[in-house]
């Protein structure tokens, strides 16, 4: 049949359904309100609010916010916003922040039931006790066999104020004082006993489960939400499966990495009696899909605050973060670490002193500046939210991580516009052109549709006048038989006019020795096989044309691999691509334009509103040239157009 394939209902994603097929499948998006969202992101919203919405089933946005220093009200703004970008609305949206009092009543049952203990151990210590090589075999410490009463009264003095971040933690008593001996298999052990030790064995040799914190004491802990009220915070660990539980989540979909935490998202449900051992009947099914990374450009946030900041190496800054960034990705340390190593500490780790003091500046806008892979950034260089989804879904939903070449990103976007948007006329850098045998008023009207292959997108008038502008790529001053377009003596066919044009003569600028006029015939006898070029025709009852600076832009980096670049010591700096950001400051569009700036969203996208949309959502092609989308720096109705390219016409195109 004709019917459009559901790509949630085929593959990896159908076998998710299957393996818990309810009624009501809930799920979640649940990001750390601690940075703006980037592309990997745009594939968790879509996999999420996709798979709900083909279920018929309800997705919520989940604030995770559970780590007071980091959270900035502007990225609670910004991520709901690149939500509703993405054509998405959340069933609900909700807080971590908003259970902290049922999350602390569950961290004290799990006390009470003798399942998590308060321990006093330094980070040092606590690696210590993970064992390995230079350690030796894993061990306890001392408050791990305290009654479930000493650890309640500790745990409530945590909550209280006694402890300083680091002196406290309440750990889930989950497997490190498993003893190897205890699944260590023997020829007398039946086939059961050795499957049972095998499965205690894999448990109990994850480091997922080697008592993790459920709650830490933060001392800077401002909460956004919650003031002053806590102290102690919960850990990723204890927090994400327990809110899945209360929002009803029925598969709580995650990132590979996650996967070895899975058995602990299961431990603490069944803990509390939220799940059924060994089974995903009751209560949410975490299930882990491929991470979505695009090569030739950084996503850390980290890495990017440098880029939009500048850096001065050796500052307390990005370089000491990074430390912590490194902290934060295992997920599995303890997040209390960060606050027990001083910013000195820091820095000595992450620099050799030798560039110390270097004073690096800003290299991009902003963080949406169109150079990065952020959602804002996509959103203001004109990607439409369509062709994102689309690129997530083209890609597949497995569990297997993508990397994807920029280029093969472009082209997505290239062939979603090629379909969509309509085409103007646009002439980067304008040289003028006169006609010598037309008269001063002369004047063609055309009707020229806004997109040849779509009679539907309907028709402009374009005025062609006695002066016209053509791009300065298409001429040149001495022929050549491989130059098929403009050259003296030489003529050339227009686009949208009736006849080509033959060049007489030029004129250079003596100051710059640029060419700045040409003069020309209008009607002559153009050779087969010679090229069609653009213009725009200028006519001040048309108000055309209309001005503009275009900003055309190449990858951040020279290299392709940005990633493995020496960040900490600045080196990342002497690797940005000088040509990233190229300015036409003169370029020119035909009249047509204000059409389609009034239409737009232009085709209607999904997540883009009419009348107050962002500018980005005026996209056009320009004839042989590129896609572009209006900037948002631009203030058109003081003549002040801006407009960036979205991606250029073919691969390696030099515009
Ligand atoms: P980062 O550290 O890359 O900035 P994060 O993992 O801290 O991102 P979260 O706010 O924790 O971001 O993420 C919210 C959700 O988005 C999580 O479910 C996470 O698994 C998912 N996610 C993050 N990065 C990617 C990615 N590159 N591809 C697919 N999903 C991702
Ligand atoms: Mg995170
Ligand atoms: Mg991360």
């Amino acid at each position: 049949s004709n019917e459009p394939v559901d790509p949630f209902k085929q593959g990896w994603l159908k076998g998710v359904y299957n393996e818990k097929p309810v009624k009501e499948v809930q799920t979640r998006f649940p990001p750390e309100p601690n940075g703006y969202l980037h592309i990997g992101h745009a594939k968790a919203i879509t996999v999420n609010f996709g798979f709900a919405k083909s279920y018929g089933g309800l997705c919520n946005l989940r604030y995770d916010d559970t780590n007071p220093a980091k959270e900035e009200e502007q990225f609670f703004v910004s991520i709901r916003e690149m939500v509703e970008w993405l054509g998405f609305a959340p069933s609900r949206i909700t807080y971590s922040s908003d259970d902290f009092d049922r999350l602390y009543e569950l961290a004290e049952e799990l006390v009470r039931r003798g399942k998590a203990y308060v321990c006093h151990c330094s980070a040092e210590e606590v690696k210590r006790r993970r064992g390995g090589p230079e350690h030796g075999p894993r061990s306890v410490c001392k408050d791990w066999s305290r009654t479930a009463e000493e650890n309640l009264a500790d745990f409530r003095a945590m909550r209280d104020g006694k402890y300083r971040a680091g002196e406290a933690h309440l750990r889930m008593k989950q497997y490190l004082g498993t003893k190897a001996e205890e699944y260590e298999v023997t020829e007398e052990d039946s086939a059961e006993v050795k499957k049972e030790k095998a499965k205690l064995k894999s448990l109990a040799e994850n480091p997922a489960l080697w008592d993790v914190a459920a709650y830490r004491v933060k001392n800077e802990n401002y909460h956004h939400r919650t003031g002053d009220k806590w102290r102690i915070y919960p850990t990723y660990e204890f927090t994400h499966c327990l809110c899945d539980s209360f929002e009803g989540v029925s598969h709580s979909l995650c990132t590979v990495e996650f996967e070895t935490l899975r058995p602990a998202y299961n431990w603490l449900l069944e803990a509390l009696d939220h799940k059924l051992p060994s089974s995903d009947e009751k209560g949410p099914m975490q299930r882990e899909y491929g991470r979505l990374n695009v090569e030739g450009t950084i996503l850390s946030k980290r890495r990017i605050a440098m880029l939009v900041g500048g850096t001065t190496v050796g500052d307390s800054g990005a370089a000491a973060d990074d430390v912590a960034d490194g902290v934060d990705a295992i997920k599995l340390e303890e997040e209390g670490d960060e606050d027990t190593e001083t910013p000195a500490e820091a820095i000595k780790a992450v620099t050799n002193g030798s560039s110390a003091g270097r004073k690096i500046p800003p290299v991009v806008r902003g963080w949406d500046d169109p150079r990065l892979f952020t959602l804002v950034a996509l959103r203001r260089r004109g990607v439409p939210p369509g062709a994102l989804k689309k690129f997530v879904l083209d890609l597949g939903v497995t569990k297997a991580n993508s990397n994807t070449a920029i280029h093969t990103l472009d082209a997505c976007i290239r062939t979603y516009l090629e379909r969509t948007v309509p085409r103007l006329m646009l002439v980067l850098d304008p040289i003028k052109v006169t006609f010598t045998n037309l008269p001063d008023d002369y004047l063609e009207e055309r009707d020229v549709p806004f997109d040849p292959k779509d009679k539907e997108k309907g028709t402009h008038k374009i005025p062609f006048t006695k002066v016209i502008y053509i791009d300065r790529d298409d001429f040149r001053e001495a022929d050549d038989p491989d130059f098929f377009r403009l050259s003296p003596g030489q003529s050339v066919g227009l686009m949208n006019a009736e006849h080509p044009i033959s060049c007489k003569t030029f004129h250079k600028d003596p100051s710059t020795g640029k060419i700045d006029a040409i003069e020309a015939e209008y009607g002559a006898h153009v050779l087969p096989g010679k090229a069609r070029i653009h213009w725009v025709g200028e006519s001040a009852a048309h108000k055309s044309p209309v001005k503009a600076e275009v900003r055309i832009f190449n990858p951040l980096f020279k290299t392709a691999r940005p990633n493995e670049l020496d960040w900490k010591s600045g080196g990342y700096f002497d690797d940005v691509n000088p040509e990233s950001e190229i300015l036409y400051p003169n370029a020119m569009v035909e009249r047509g334009f204000e059409e389609i700036r009034k239409n737009a969203p232009w085709p209607k996208e999904e997540g883009e509103k009419g009348g107050s949309s962002h500018p980005s959502c005026v996209r056009f092609q320009g004839l042989r040239t590129a896609f572009f989308a209006l900037d948002t720096d631009s203030v058109v109705e003081e003549g002040k157009v801006v407009l960036n390219r979205i991606v250029s016409l073919k691969e390696d195109s030099g515009k």
